[in-house]
Protein backbone atom coordinates (compact mmCIF):
# COMPACT_ATOMS: atom_id res chain seq x y z
CA UNK A 1 0.00 0.00 0.00
CA UNK A 2 1.07 3.76 -0.53
CA UNK A 3 3.43 4.80 -2.82
CA UNK A 4 6.97 3.17 -3.55
CA UNK A 5 9.55 6.22 -2.86
CA UNK A 6 7.62 7.00 -0.11
CA UNK A 7 7.99 3.72 1.55
CA UNK A 8 11.49 3.71 0.52
CA UNK A 9 12.55 6.61 2.70
CA UNK A 10 14.42 5.98 5.54
CA UNK A 11 12.71 6.78 8.89
CA UNK A 12 13.71 9.97 11.09
CA UNK A 13 15.40 10.31 14.39
CA UNK A 14 11.85 11.72 15.65
CA UNK A 15 10.35 8.62 14.14
CA UNK A 16 12.19 5.99 15.31
CA UNK A 17 11.93 7.62 18.98
CA UNK A 18 8.06 7.69 18.43
CA UNK A 19 7.85 4.44 16.83
CA UNK A 20 9.91 2.77 18.83
CA UNK A 21 7.58 -0.55 20.24
CA UNK A 22 6.86 -0.60 16.63
CA UNK A 23 9.95 -1.02 15.64
CA UNK A 24 10.74 -3.82 17.80
CA UNK A 25 7.65 -5.64 17.28
CA UNK A 26 6.98 -8.76 15.51
CA UNK A 27 5.13 -8.20 12.51
CA UNK A 28 5.92 -4.56 11.96
CA UNK A 29 9.62 -3.46 12.36
CA UNK A 30 10.88 -0.80 10.56
CA UNK A 31 9.63 -2.17 6.68
CA UNK A 32 6.28 -2.15 8.43
CA UNK A 33 6.19 1.52 9.83
CA UNK A 34 7.64 2.74 6.68
CA UNK A 35 4.63 1.03 4.58
CA UNK A 36 2.20 2.56 7.70
CA UNK A 37 3.82 5.68 7.31
CA UNK A 38 3.00 5.68 2.90
CA UNK A 39 -0.34 4.38 4.05
CA UNK A 40 -4.06 6.12 2.92
CA UNK A 41 -6.62 5.02 5.32
CA UNK A 42 -10.59 6.30 5.36
CA UNK A 43 -12.50 6.37 8.20
CA UNK A 44 -16.07 6.55 7.22
CA UNK A 45 -18.03 7.78 9.95
CA UNK A 46 -16.09 9.54 12.86
CA UNK A 47 -18.61 8.52 15.76
CA UNK A 48 -18.39 5.88 18.73
CA UNK A 49 -16.48 3.31 16.35
CA UNK A 50 -14.18 6.29 14.20
CA UNK A 51 -13.14 7.64 16.86
CA UNK A 52 -10.89 4.79 18.28
CA UNK A 53 -10.35 4.16 14.91
CA UNK A 54 -9.21 7.38 13.69
CA UNK A 55 -7.10 7.75 17.37
CA UNK A 56 -5.24 4.21 17.03
CA UNK A 57 -4.32 5.01 13.42
CA UNK A 58 -2.94 7.91 13.78
CA UNK A 59 -0.88 7.07 17.09
CA UNK A 60 0.13 4.57 14.86
CA UNK A 61 1.51 6.66 11.48
CA UNK A 62 -0.45 6.09 8.94
CA UNK A 63 0.39 8.41 6.84
CA UNK A 64 -3.01 9.94 5.27
CA UNK A 65 -6.36 9.54 7.26
CA UNK A 66 -9.39 10.15 5.30
CA UNK A 67 -12.48 10.85 7.69
CA UNK A 68 -15.56 11.37 6.51
CA UNK A 69 -18.83 12.72 8.49
CA UNK A 70 -21.68 15.13 7.67
CA UNK A 71 -22.59 15.36 11.15
CA UNK A 72 -21.58 18.04 14.08
CA UNK A 73 -20.55 16.99 17.99
CA UNK A 74 -23.81 17.16 20.22
CA UNK A 75 -23.78 16.20 24.23
CA UNK A 76 -24.98 12.87 23.69
CA UNK A 77 -22.21 11.53 21.56
CA UNK A 78 -19.35 12.03 24.44
CA UNK A 79 -20.40 9.73 26.24
CA UNK A 80 -18.52 7.57 24.05
CA UNK A 81 -17.30 9.66 20.73
CA UNK A 82 -14.16 9.95 22.39
CA UNK A 83 -12.29 11.79 19.67
CA UNK A 84 -14.76 14.71 20.64
CA UNK A 85 -14.86 16.74 23.79
CA UNK A 86 -17.17 19.31 25.68
CA UNK A 87 -15.01 22.03 23.83
CA UNK A 88 -15.88 20.45 20.00
CA UNK A 89 -19.74 20.90 21.19
CA UNK A 90 -21.37 22.41 17.75
CA UNK A 91 -18.48 21.58 15.70
CA UNK A 92 -18.17 19.26 12.91
CA UNK A 93 -17.04 16.00 13.91
CA UNK A 94 -14.48 15.90 11.15
CA UNK A 95 -12.54 18.81 12.35
CA UNK A 96 -12.99 17.52 16.20
CA UNK A 97 -11.54 14.43 15.62
CA UNK A 98 -8.76 16.37 13.20
CA UNK A 99 -7.94 18.84 16.15
CA UNK A 100 -7.60 15.92 18.36
CA UNK A 101 -5.54 14.03 15.82
CA UNK A 102 -3.42 16.71 15.42
CA UNK A 103 -1.98 17.00 18.98
CA UNK A 104 -1.69 13.17 19.11
CA UNK A 105 0.60 13.16 16.06
CA UNK A 106 1.24 15.99 14.17
CA UNK A 107 2.84 13.89 11.39
CA UNK A 108 -0.04 12.45 10.18
CA UNK A 109 -1.87 14.20 7.33
CA UNK A 110 -5.85 14.47 7.63
CA UNK A 111 -8.26 14.87 4.80
CA UNK A 112 -11.41 16.33 6.45
CA UNK A 113 -14.58 15.67 4.52
CA UNK A 114 -17.69 16.95 6.09
CA UNK A 115 -20.03 15.07 3.46
CA UNK A 116 -22.23 13.05 4.31
CA UNK A 117 -21.72 9.24 2.01
CA UNK A 118 -24.42 8.52 -0.79
CA UNK A 119 -24.78 6.71 -4.23
CA UNK A 120 -23.21 10.04 -5.38
CA UNK A 121 -20.18 10.11 -4.01
CA UNK A 122 -19.23 6.60 -2.69
CA UNK A 123 -16.87 5.97 -5.34
CA UNK A 124 -15.18 9.17 -5.21
CA UNK A 125 -14.40 9.12 -1.89
CA UNK A 126 -13.39 5.58 -1.52
CA UNK A 127 -11.06 5.99 -5.08
CA UNK A 128 -8.08 8.07 -3.24
CA UNK A 129 -7.32 5.08 -0.19
CA UNK A 130 -5.74 1.53 0.38
CA UNK A 131 -8.23 0.67 2.46
CA UNK A 132 -11.24 1.73 3.75
CA UNK A 133 -12.85 1.41 7.47
CA UNK A 134 -17.04 1.04 7.99
CA UNK A 135 -17.62 3.20 11.30
CA UNK A 136 -21.19 3.91 9.96
CA UNK A 137 -23.97 3.65 11.89
CA UNK A 138 -26.71 3.16 9.52
CA UNK A 139 -27.71 -0.35 7.72
CA UNK A 140 -27.79 1.27 4.40
CA UNK A 141 -24.71 3.53 4.40
CA UNK A 142 -23.04 0.53 5.23
CA UNK A 143 -24.55 -1.24 1.87
CA UNK A 144 -23.26 1.58 -0.40
CA UNK A 145 -19.91 2.12 1.28
CA UNK A 146 -19.43 -1.68 0.64
CA UNK A 147 -20.55 -1.53 -2.59
CA UNK A 148 -18.18 1.11 -3.74
CA UNK A 149 -15.30 -0.57 -2.06
CA UNK A 150 -16.65 -4.16 -3.94
CA UNK A 151 -16.59 -1.99 -7.35
CA UNK A 152 -13.29 -0.44 -6.97
CA UNK A 153 -11.42 -3.31 -5.49
CA UNK A 154 -10.55 -1.74 -1.70
CA UNK A 155 -10.50 -3.68 1.42
CA UNK A 156 -13.07 -2.81 3.53
CA UNK A 157 -13.00 -3.27 7.31
CA UNK A 158 -16.79 -3.57 8.67
CA UNK A 159 -17.59 -2.96 12.56
CA UNK A 160 -21.20 -2.32 14.48
CA UNK A 161 -21.71 -2.08 18.13
CA UNK A 162 -25.32 -2.08 20.07
CA UNK A 163 -25.97 -2.40 23.58
CA UNK A 164 -23.60 -4.58 24.87
CA UNK A 165 -22.45 -6.30 21.86
CA UNK A 166 -20.29 -5.96 18.91
CA UNK A 167 -19.09 -7.36 15.30
CA UNK A 168 -16.75 -6.91 13.06
CA UNK A 169 -15.25 -8.70 9.32
CA UNK A 170 -12.60 -7.60 6.76
CA UNK A 171 -13.37 -7.66 2.99
CA UNK A 172 -10.25 -8.23 0.62
CA UNK A 173 -11.32 -8.42 -2.85
CA UNK A 174 -10.55 -11.89 -4.52
CA UNK A 175 -10.03 -13.70 -0.51
CA UNK A 176 -13.63 -13.75 1.13
CA UNK A 177 -16.72 -12.78 1.40
CA UNK A 178 -18.39 -8.71 1.04
CA UNK A 179 -20.65 -7.31 3.29
CA UNK A 180 -23.27 -7.99 1.16
CA UNK A 181 -22.56 -11.48 1.06
CA UNK A 182 -23.23 -12.02 4.70
CA UNK A 183 -26.01 -9.25 5.15
CA UNK A 184 -26.98 -8.96 2.22
CA UNK A 185 -30.92 -10.28 2.31
CA UNK A 186 -30.80 -8.30 5.50
CA UNK A 187 -33.86 -6.96 6.87
CA UNK A 188 -33.93 -3.03 7.21
CA UNK A 189 -32.76 -3.84 10.71
CA UNK A 190 -32.74 -0.12 12.53
CA UNK A 191 -29.17 0.76 13.53
CA UNK A 192 -27.60 2.82 16.10
CA UNK A 193 -23.73 2.11 14.94
CA UNK A 194 -25.11 -1.24 14.34
CA UNK A 195 -28.17 -2.53 12.06
CA UNK A 196 -26.30 -5.64 11.46
CA UNK A 197 -26.43 -9.11 12.66
CA UNK A 198 -26.07 -7.38 15.79
CA UNK A 199 -28.99 -5.47 15.77
CA UNK A 200 -30.74 -7.73 14.37
CA UNK A 201 -30.39 -9.81 17.94
CA UNK A 202 -30.85 -7.20 19.42
CA UNK A 203 -34.63 -8.95 21.21
CA UNK A 204 -38.08 -7.79 21.11
CA UNK A 205 -37.85 -4.41 23.24
CA UNK A 206 -35.21 -3.70 20.44
CA UNK A 207 -36.67 -4.33 16.87
CA UNK A 208 -37.42 -1.46 14.65
CA UNK A 209 -41.17 -2.27 14.77
CA UNK A 210 -41.05 -0.97 18.64
CA UNK A 211 -38.80 1.81 18.30
CA UNK A 212 -39.61 2.66 14.62
CA UNK A 213 -36.57 3.68 12.80
CA UNK A 214 -33.81 3.90 15.39
CA UNK A 215 -33.06 6.78 16.03
CA UNK A 216 -28.84 6.13 17.53
CA UNK A 217 -30.10 7.94 20.67
CA UNK A 218 -33.29 5.52 21.46
CA UNK A 219 -30.59 2.33 21.17
CA UNK A 220 -28.47 1.94 24.04
CA UNK A 221 -24.92 1.83 23.47
CA UNK A 222 -22.64 0.58 26.49
CA UNK A 223 -19.48 3.55 26.32
CA UNK A 224 -17.08 1.31 26.06
CA UNK A 225 -18.32 -1.34 23.37
CA UNK A 226 -17.18 0.76 20.07
CA UNK A 227 -14.04 0.97 21.75
CA UNK A 228 -13.59 -2.57 21.78
CA UNK A 229 -14.85 -3.08 17.88
CA UNK A 230 -12.96 -0.05 16.93
CA UNK A 231 -9.62 -1.03 18.09
CA UNK A 232 -10.49 -3.97 16.69
CA UNK A 233 -11.04 -2.84 13.02
CA UNK A 234 -7.82 -0.63 13.59
CA UNK A 235 -5.72 -3.52 14.60
CA UNK A 236 -7.47 -4.97 11.05
CA UNK A 237 -6.18 -2.08 9.31
CA UNK A 238 -2.50 -2.48 10.76
CA UNK A 239 -2.41 -5.71 9.76
CA UNK A 240 -3.79 -5.08 6.23
CA UNK A 241 -1.16 -1.94 5.69
CA UNK A 242 1.39 -4.20 7.13
CA UNK A 243 0.68 -7.89 5.71
CA UNK A 244 1.05 -9.00 8.82
CA UNK A 245 -1.12 -11.82 10.65
CA UNK A 246 -4.28 -13.52 9.51
CA UNK A 247 -7.00 -10.23 8.43
CA UNK A 248 -10.68 -11.12 9.63
CA UNK A 249 -11.05 -12.84 6.14
CA UNK A 250 -14.52 -15.02 5.46
CA UNK A 251 -15.04 -15.01 9.46
CA UNK A 252 -17.50 -12.80 11.72
CA UNK A 253 -16.45 -11.79 15.02
CA UNK A 254 -18.70 -11.54 17.38
CA UNK A 255 -18.55 -9.90 20.85
CA UNK A 256 -20.80 -10.10 23.98
CA UNK A 257 -19.88 -7.54 26.20
CA UNK A 258 -22.24 -8.74 28.77
CA UNK A 259 -20.81 -12.48 29.01
CA UNK A 260 -17.60 -10.75 27.71
CA UNK A 261 -17.04 -14.06 25.43
CA UNK A 262 -15.89 -13.41 21.84
CA UNK A 263 -17.21 -16.08 19.09
CA UNK A 264 -16.59 -16.11 15.39
CA UNK A 265 -18.67 -17.36 13.01
CA UNK A 266 -17.56 -18.94 8.96
CA UNK A 267 -18.87 -16.82 6.57
CA UNK A 268 -19.02 -17.10 3.17
CA UNK A 269 -19.35 -15.46 -0.41
CA UNK A 270 -22.42 -15.50 -1.86
CA UNK A 271 -22.24 -17.05 -5.77
CA UNK A 272 -25.16 -14.53 -6.51
CA UNK A 273 -24.39 -11.65 -4.62
CA UNK A 274 -24.81 -8.68 -6.43
CA UNK A 275 -21.81 -7.22 -5.44
CA UNK A 276 -18.94 -9.33 -5.94
CA UNK A 277 -20.96 -11.58 -7.44
CA UNK A 278 -19.33 -14.66 -5.38
CA UNK A 279 -15.43 -14.45 -6.79
CA UNK A 280 -16.30 -17.90 -7.72
CA UNK A 281 -16.02 -19.13 -4.24
CA UNK A 282 -19.07 -20.36 -4.44
CA UNK A 283 -21.55 -21.64 -1.43
CA UNK A 284 -23.75 -19.27 0.71
CA UNK A 285 -23.05 -19.31 4.59
CA UNK A 286 -25.09 -20.13 6.73
CA UNK A 287 -24.95 -16.66 8.23
CA UNK A 288 -28.26 -16.08 9.59
CA UNK A 289 -29.02 -19.36 11.72
CA UNK A 290 -25.49 -19.42 13.47
CA UNK A 291 -25.27 -15.56 14.02
CA UNK A 292 -29.20 -15.96 16.05
CA UNK A 293 -27.55 -19.12 18.07
CA UNK A 294 -25.12 -17.73 18.62
CA UNK A 295 -26.31 -14.03 20.43
CA UNK A 296 -29.35 -14.39 21.07
CA UNK A 297 -29.46 -17.66 23.11
ZN1 LIG B 1 -20.45 -10.16 -2.14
Amino acid sequence: MGGQAEQALELTAEEIQRYSRHLCLAGVGEEGQRRIRSARALVVGVGGLGSPIALYLAAAGVGVLGLADPDAVELSNLQRQTAHDTRSLGVPKVESAARRIGDLNPGVRVEAMAVELGPHNAAQLVAGYDVVIDALDSLRDRFILSDACVAAGKPMVHGAVQGWMGEAMTYVPGRGPCYRCVFGGGAAAGDAESGTGVGACAGPAQTSEDLGPLAPERVGVLSSAPGVIGAIEATEVLKLITGAGEPLVGRLLLWDGMRMKFDQIEVMADPVCRACGGFGAGGRGSYHGDVDDACCD
